[in-house]
């Protein structure tokens, strides 16, 4: 493996008991209403760590699928990236009007205010940090993709598009938990708004479009049932989150756990300086992404890759390519190495074959080591 540049990587790869931080800082620092358990303070899931933040710094990874038992710790990582979360130009009129519609449509692209504002040279968009959607257990398709506002239709005999969660989870992270007990015809429209990038919903006469560009997590249980294959594929990345085999990582998790338990306040001022810094870091590596680029020579050879493993999707070179992009910007680099690539491989490469079954864990055992074969460079 190379040697990485960045602090961020090497802080995502430091393994067991990180060394007790400073003092607890004396000044305020907002936290009080927003308590949530840091997402660097998490013990080990590297794997995950890394999935989660290549996937806030490009969202063209295409969404991560968390498979593990329940008490890894995958809740408690999605919920930390929100004081992780890139900045986003988003717009500010509630019609969600966009300079872009304006290129695309021309002035009748945006409503009459915006039309106004642009004519002033005014911004129509401010910069806002990524928010964290998380989609309830009981969502019908309705809440979802939207629909017709029933209270309203009866009350004032009047018909309105009400928005789903999937628009207000535009240029935001949708988290799915226990995604395999969802309904099936609700995660096909949510993989096809995130696919797409908008979504039409029609109901009689009227329609209405909404830009739904996603982040998508989703996490599982394999124990409670599958997720079917054609539907995993639609992920970008694949974490397995196991459980810690280490005693000393083991007992380094239960006392964090207590420590947030019984003062979380002071357990977030511990590790409130590095959650900032790696932040900042996190927003430098999403603005570098536009500029990080792959050579046909690395190209070549994620090719290859996939073609020995004989893995069929196109889905598979788009998300190892762009998971690669992601991480080389971590790594403050513009060109994408072939060790980046390996560095996401088994994200990116695991359970693109449809062979699915109810021992996957030691079959994974298995397809990993033949990616690690794979991987290693003449
Ligand atoms: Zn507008």
């Amino acid at each position: 493996m190379a040697k990485r540049q960045s602090q961020l990587l090497d802080i995502l790869y430091s393994r067991g008991p990180a060394a007790a931080k400073q003092a607890a800082k004396q000044q305020h620092r907002g936290l009080a209403s927003e308590l949530r358990y840091p997402f660097l303070a998490i013990v080990g899931q590297t794997e995950m760590k890394i999935a989660l933040i290549l996937t806030l710094i490009n969202r063209a990874v295409g969404g991560v699928l968390l498979m593990g038992a329940r008490g890894t710790a995958k809740t408690t990582a999605v919920r930390g990236l929100l004081d992780l979360m890139p900045i986003i130009e988003r717009s500010s009129c509630e019609y969600g009007c966009e300079p872009e519609d304006v290129y695309i449509y021309g002035m009748d692209g945006v409503c009459q205010d915006c039309a106004k504002k642009l004519g002033m040279g005014d911004p129509i968009t401010q910069p806002e940090p990524m928010k964290l959607v998380e989609l309830p257990l009981n969502s019908r398709l309705e809440d979802v993709v939207g629909g017709i506002n029933e209270r309203v239709a009866l009350e004032q005999k009047r018909v309105r598009l009400e928005r789903g969660i999937l628009s207000y989870a535009d240029q935001n992270l949708l988290y799915i938990d226990e995604i395999n007990l969802l309904d099936n015809n609700i995660i096909d429209a949510i993989l096809d708004a995130a696919a797409q990038g908008q979504y039409t919903v029609r109901r009689g006469p009227m329609a209405s479009t909404y830009h739904s560009r996603l982040t998508l997590v989703g996490s599982m249980n394999p124990e409670e049932g599958f997720l079917r294959p054609q539907i995993q594929d639609r992920f970008g990345l694949r974490v397995l989150v196991r459980g810690m085999a280490d005693a000393a990582e083991r007992l380094e998790i239960y006392h964090r756990a207590m420590a947030y338990q019984r003062k979380p306040y002071i357990f977030v001022q511990q590790w409130a300086d590095d959650t900032e810094s790696f932040a900042s870091e996190m927003a430098e590596a999403h603005k570098r992404l536009a500029k990080v680029t792959l050579t046909p020579e690395v190209e070549m050879e994620g090719l290859r890759w996939i073609e020995r493993l004989g893995i069929d999707s196109h889905r598979t070179e788009l998300t190892l390519f762009e998971a690669g992009r992601a991480y080389a910007a971590a790594d403050e680099r513009l060109t994408v190495t072939i060790e980046d690539l390996q560095a996401v491989a088994l994200l990116a490469l695991r359970q693109r074959q449809s062979n699915f079954a109810t021992t996957y864990f030691n079959e994974q055992t298995v397809e990993d080591e033949k990616i690690k074969a794979v991987l290693v460079t003449p």
